[in-house]
């Protein structure tokens, strides 16, 4: 068969662990329907962005990462990508926390936050290097019963989730260390359609065994959430990337399929 749908797919190359992204993302596009045809990119600047359908912001360093997109000229197309066109956006680890709308344990003036996820994560929340983990997380939306083992290295926590209606910078205004995203408005109404109006569904908790006490979190008697999906935008706080498993990649692609051919019909009736 002769594809008939061609969907890029950008991997932020900034900095931190983007190949091992690209690998996995080539490897479970092959199980997937062969009228899609998949592009797999690395992005570093603005003409890179523009090609993209989807993206998928890798784990490394947020702070750096910020910095160097600013640099670059890239964190407003960044935060236009996600926010103003909602592209499907994937942040695992440092990504996800430049795609909440608040990050807390966070220097002032040395990191920006991309937005798109209404919740608060503390970064570092596990402690250094040195207290990384692996752990088998069960996640349901995968549809099987099988452990996904998720990498945590120096990971952050959603220890928030924000009502959707609240601006996230009044709420982090009152917080020292908390830093919040600037709001944006979806571009029109196809990209509104693609906004979720609604709250952030949880994908996934760590067992909770693995508590590890801090004052003031919503979800300590269930287990942290580690895993956030809201309109367009999905968040991991562990490196999918890091292991053989290509359960998650081939799940979030076929989701981007499903957008991108419901954008597609949507542009082509107006
Ligand atoms: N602690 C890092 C940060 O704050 C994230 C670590 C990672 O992506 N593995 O950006």
């Amino acid at each position: 068969m002769t594809p008939e749908l061609l969907i890029t797919v950008g991997v932020l190359a900034l900095q931190g662990a983007f190949s091992e992204h690209l690998q996995l993302l080539k490897q479970a596009s092959q199980s997937l329907p062969k009228y899609v045809q998949w592009k797999f990119i690395e992005v570093r600047d603005v003409k890179a962005l523009s090609l993209c359908d989807a993206l998928i912001i890798p784990g490394g360093e947020s702070t750096t990462m910020s910095l160097v997109a600013e640099r670059s000229g890239l964190l407003e197309p960044l935060r236009e990508f996600v926010k103003v066109y909602r592209k499907p956006t994937w942040g695992t680890c440092a990504g996800m926390i430049l795609l909440a709308e608040e990050a807390n344990r966070t220097k002032k003036g040395g990191q920006e936050l991309i937005g798109g996820l209404d919740v608060r994560v503390r970064r570092n929340h596990f402690g250094s290097q040195t207290e990384s983990f692996s752990t088998p997380l069960d996640l349901p939306f995968l549809g099987d019963k099988e452990p996904f083992y998720g990498y945590f290295i120096r990971a952050p926590v959603v220890e928030h989730v924000l009502p959707p209606t609240t601006p996230a910078s009044a709420l982090a205004a009152n917080t020292a260390d908390t830093i919040a995203a600037p709001s944006k408005k979806p571009i029109d109404e196809i990209a509104a359609s693609f906004a979720s109006p609604d709250e952030v569904r949880v994908l996934g908790r760590l067992p909770v065994s693995k508590l590890t006490t801090a004052p003031g979190d919503d979800n300590m008697a269930e287990g942290r959430i580690v895993a956030v999906e809201q309109g367009n935008c999905l968040g991991t706080s562990f490196h999918p990337e890091l292991g053989r498993d290509v359960r998650i990649h081939k799940w979030w692609l076929e989701g981007v399929m499903d957008k991108v051919e419901r954008k597609r019909a949507m542009e082509r009736v107006r």
